[in-house]
C-alpha cells in the first residue's frame, strides 16, 4: 500500500482541487491503480464537497478529558485552584454562592492535577466529544473524513485515526494506493498526515509568503526523510515568484513536477461539486493536472 500525501504551507493553495482531480484520474484513467482517499484536513475538511460522498458510517471521536467539580461534594478548600497551572479553576466564589469552585472547560488542559489533589474526591475527569469521523463511498473510491467540533483540540490525533481507518479499509479491500488531502502548515496534524507517506507533493503558490511556507514544509518532510516533490499552482499569475520557487527547488535538489495555470474552471468545478478534470477535462488546469498525475504514477 503506497501513500501519496498532498500538503501545502497554508490553506487556499488549491490542494483539495488537485486531490479531487487525482481521485478522478486514479479511478477512471489509471488501470494499475486502485485508490482510496483520506481527508486529513480535519479542521476544515472540504474534500467531500467535490467527491459527492455517500456516507456509510459515522463514528464519535472523543478528545481530551476535562475536570468537573461536584458542587455537592466540594468543601471549598481551594487546593484545586492553587494547583491548576492553567488558571482553569475559577474561584474563590463570592459570599453566598452555592457553588464553591468551578472549572472553565475551555481553559482546562485535562492534566488531572486537581483530580489527584482534591481531598474529598469532588472532581472527576469527563471525556469530551471532540468530533466525528466518517467512512463514505464516492464515485472514485472510498473516502475517510472527519469533522472536528469548534474549539476542540487533538486534530493530530483525529488525523491519525482517519488515516488508520482508511489504511485498514484499503488494505482489507485490496486497494494499492491511499491519497491523502493533508492539512496546511507544519503542526501536529501535518506531522500525522505525512507520517508513513511514500511520497509528499507540496502545492506551492508563487508569492513571497508561498516560498516561505514551502521552505517550512520542506523542512518537515526532509526531517522525516520522505521523498518530496513540488507543484506550483497559479504559476502564471506571478511568473517571477514561480521562477523563484523553481530555482529554490533546484538549489535544494527538489523536483518540480509541474505547474498549473490560473483557470476559472477550477472554481466553477468546485461550485458544481466536481473535480475540474470531470467538469472540464480539456481546460488548461485539467490538462496540466493530468500531466502532473502521469509524472507521479511511476513513483506510486
Ligand atoms: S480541591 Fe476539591 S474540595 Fe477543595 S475546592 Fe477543589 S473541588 Fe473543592
Ligand atoms: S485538569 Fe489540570 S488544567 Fe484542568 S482544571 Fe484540573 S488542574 Fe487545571
Amino acid at each position: 500500500m503506497k501513500q501519496l500525501v498532498i500538503v501545502s504551507g497554508k490553506g487556499g493553495t488549491g490542494k483539495t482541487s488537485l486531490v479531487a482531480s487525482f481521485a478522478h484520474l486514479a479511478s477512471h484513467h489509471s488501470p494499475r491503480v486502485r485508490a482510496a482517499f483520506a481527508d486529513a484536513d480535519v479542521d476544515a475538511a472540504n474534500l467531500e464537497l467535490v467527491l459527492a460522498p455517500d456516507r456509510r458510517e459515522s463514528h464519535e471521536f472523543w478528545g481530551k478529558s476535562v475536570a468537573e467539580i461536584d458542587p455537592h461534594r466540594c468543601e471549598g478548600c481551594g487546593i484545586c485552584h492553587n494547583v491548576c497551572r492553567f488558571d482553569a479553576v475559577l474561584g474563590p466564589p463570592a459570599q453566598g454562592d452555592s457553588i464553591f469552585y468551578r472549572v472553565d472547560p475551555l481553559a482546562c488542559e485535562g492534566c488531572a492535577a486537581c483530580f489527584y489533589q482534591c481531598p474529598v474526591q469532588a472532581i472527576r475527569m469527563v471525556p469530551q466529544l471532540a468530533g466525528q469521523w466518517f467512512y463514505s463511498e464516492t464515485p472514485y473510491g472510498p473516502l475517510f473524513h472527519a469533522a472536528l467540533r469548534p474549539a476542540q483540540e487533538n486534530s493530530g490525533k483525529l488525523v491519525s485515526l482517519v488515516k488508520q481507518q482508511a489504511l485498514r479499509h484499503a488494505e482489507n479491500a485490496g486497494y494499492n494506493l491511499l491519497i491523502v488531502d493533508g492539512p496546511p502548515g507544519i503542526g501536529c496534524p501535518a506531522i500525522s498526515a505525512v507520517s508513513g507517506a511514500d511520497l509528499v507533493l507540496i502545492v506551492a503558490e508563487p508569492s513571497v509568503a508561498g516560498i516561505h511556507d514551502l521552505h517550512l514544509v520542506l523542512e518537515l518532510t526532509m526531517h522525516f526523510h520522505i521523498l518530496t516533490l513540488v507543484c506550483i499552482n497559479k504559476a502564471d499569475i506571478h511568473p517571477q515568484g514561480a521562477a523563484q520557487i523553481e530555482s529554490f527547488c533546484a538549489e535544494h535538489d527538489i523536483k518540480v513536477v509541474g505547474s498549473i495555470p490560473f483557470d476559472p474552471s477550477v472554481s466553477e468545478a468546485i461550485t458544481r461539486g466536481l473535480p475540474v478534470t470531470v467538469f472540464r477535462p480539456s481546460s488548461p488546469a485539467s490538462q496540466h493536472i493530468e500531466r502532473i498525475w502521469q509524472r507521479l504514477l511511476p513513483m506510486l
